[in-house]
């Protein structure tokens, strides 16, 4: 992060992390007082005359403060609501001022980067996927954990060697967050942990989580939970994620618990519309899984369709 600040010019670097992960705040502190104690932050940084400090902010647990604008609002001490773009932050950033937004696995890639050359980073992975990804693996694998991995390993590798295998049955893979991609088991040899593989399969690598959901667990309440997440973590800024999300759920909850049919091209129209017209990603981002979920498990599905 200070060699970015360097190369910008900038003088603060704002740490920005969830206040439901203390343990992280404590360790990142902790380095922060260990490089200043080394006179590595502060006024005139070893005679260079640059200065630069930290600043370690314990975020509100909103999911969408991920999001690069609402994060800024945050820290300005506003609502965490998405801001309309453009002004990119580069243009336009914190306080109004330009700024860099980057998360810290992509930050952590710099120090090796600069020591080893971006010729020996491009030689890593695949070509659009460069360097390694972090891999989180849930509770439904032998071995959970998270794990770091060189672009383009096979995912079923990733599955097999350092998860172990399934703990228990497993139908598929939600990969890459709530708003991620569906991944049906015989899809898998497909994948590797590289952007292509992912997107040419339909499918979404996104910050690479692996979420195994159970043989038994019914795709339909899968669903409900997906538009439910996205209808409380909605920022309520667009009409088609905050209004769109509600919809969504209370489409699904009727069929599952009053036994309605849903309009399949009513409920089309509504996860286009979401897909289309949302602001941001939260919202934009959840009809793929949905969609992935309606052409992978329509014999689980398609009775609760009309
Ligand atoms: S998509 Fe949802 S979270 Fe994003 S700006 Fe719209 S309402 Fe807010």
């Amino acid at each position: 992060m200070m060699l970015a600040g360097y190369c910008v010019g900038a003088d603060t670097g704002v740490l920005y992390i969830r206040a439901e992960y203390p343990e992280a705040v404590d360790i990142v502190k902790k380095a922060v007082a260990e490089i200043e104690a080394k006179g590595w932050i502060g006024a005139n940084i070893k005679g260079s005359g640059w200065n630069y400090r930290f600043k370690v902010i314990k975020a509100a647990g909103a999911y969408v403060c991920g999001e690069e604008t609402a994060l800024l609002n945050s820290i300005e001490g506003k609502r965490g609501e998405v801001r309309t773009r453009p002004p990119y932050p580069a243009q336009q950033g914190l306080f109004n001022r330009p700024t860099v937004v980057n998360n810290v696995e992509t930050l952590a890639c710099v120090p090796w980067v600069v020591k080893h050359g971006g010729a020996a980073f491009t030689k890593l992975g695949t070509e659009k996927s460069n360097g390694s990804k972090l891999v989180c693996l849930d509770s439904g694998f032998k071995r959970p954990g998270l794990y770091e991995v060189e672009c383009g390993t096979p995912l079923a590798r990733v599955i097999d060697e350092l998860g172990q295998g399934f703990a228990r049955p497993t139908k598929a893979l939600h990969i890459g967050g709530p708003l991620g991609g569906i991944v049906p088991l015989d899809k898998m040899n497909a994948l590797g942990i590289d952007f292509e593989s992912f997107q040419k399969s339909g499918f979404l690598l996104g910050h690479a989580s692996v979420l195994s959901i159970p043989a038994d667990f019914p795709m339909m309440k899968y669903l409900e939970h997906l538009f439910e997440f996205t209808s409380l973590e909605s920022c309520g800024k667009c009409f088609p994620c905050r209004i769109g999300s509600t919809r969504g759920k209370e489409m699904i909850h009727g069929a599952l618990e009053g036994g309605r049919k849903i309009d399949r091209a009513l409920f089309n129209d509504l996860i286009e519309t979401m897909e289309i017209g949302s602001l941001c990603a939260l919202g934009g981002g959840l009809p793929l899984g949905v969609r992935n979920a309606l052409q992978y498990f329509r014999t689980e599905l398609d009775p609760h369709f009309a």
